[in-house]
């Protein structure tokens, strides 16, 4: 039994650069490949998102005067380079696998076109969306609840180092606690920053849930069961709204 029939998994680059945190590791990316196609093998249409923070951050001055929108240029780019490599890692173990970019890379993916990522899913493939929204100024984190939005996803999975939401970093706060469970409003008010004020709304305006958790084995399995994982951010008007 699965409680989303569709979900739209973000991954964030520096999930993909293991230990090293920068660039991929090889190991880490087959274990990412690994979960996401045991999630699609639940039954649910898989989407993904993923992100370049791996490689580049529009936001960093790491070249002093170079212009933000050159800068987060590169950003979106290097989510290409990221969903080209988990597409191809993915395609050693799963077919139907196909990327759908916002910036234009004709050589290595097909640009967004709703009508076929809606196509592709309906024919099992797993889509992962790159190039986030195709506009500087932007994260993957709006770009994935831009993406869940089109394509009706009842869930955005956002897979990250840590295992949830808690009251406070629990990296330098050892008395950090989780939450299972928060209502979105809850979130905003205690200003727990899941995600950007603009991918938080998005997903509130169109019911859509999100799971923070991380990408341990069995977490999206788990997520897309309704099986307690992470922390479960409510959207959802009700359990039989389809999607
Ligand atoms: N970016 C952008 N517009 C978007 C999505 C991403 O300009 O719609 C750029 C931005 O510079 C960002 C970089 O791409 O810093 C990498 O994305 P992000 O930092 O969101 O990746 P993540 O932290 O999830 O790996």
């Amino acid at each position: 039994m699965i409680k989303y029939r569709r979900v739209l998994i973000k991954i964030s680059g520096e999930a993909l650069a293991g230990k090293k945190g920068w660039g991929i590791d090889p190991a880490v990316l087959k274990s990412v490949a690994d979960e996401i196609v045991s999630a699609k093998k639940t039954g649910a249409c898989v989407s993904v998102v993923v992100g370049g923070g791996n490689f580049w951050r529009g936001r960093e001055e790491r070249i002093a005067g170079l212009d933000r929108g050159t800068s987060d240029y590169i950003g979106m780019l290097a989510t290409v380079i990221n969903a080209c490599v988990l597409r191809d890692e993915i395609s050693r173990i799963y077919p139907r696998v196909v990327v759908q970019s916002a910036i234009e890379v004709k050589e290595l993916c097909d640009p967004i076109r709703k009508r076929e990522a809606m196509d592709a899913l309906s024919r099992n493939a797993i889509v992962i969306f790159a190039g986030g929204t195709g506009s500087p100024y932007f994260t993957t984190d709006t770009a994935a609840a831009l993406r869940a939005a089109e394509v009706s996803a009842g869930c955005l999975i956002k897979a990250t180092k840590v295992d949830g939401v808690y009251t406070d970093d629990p990296v330098k706060n050892r008395k950090a606690r989780k939450f299972d469970r928060l209502a979105s409003m809850e979130a905003i008010k205690r200003n727990l920053k899941i995600m950007d004020i603009s991918a938080f709304s998005l997903c509130m305006e169109n019911g859509i849930d999100i799971i923070v958790c991380s990408l341990k084995k069995g977490n999206l399995v788990k997520a897309i069961r309704g099986k307690k994982t992470g922390t479960l951010i409510v959207n959802r008007v009700s359990a039989s709204a389809g999607h």
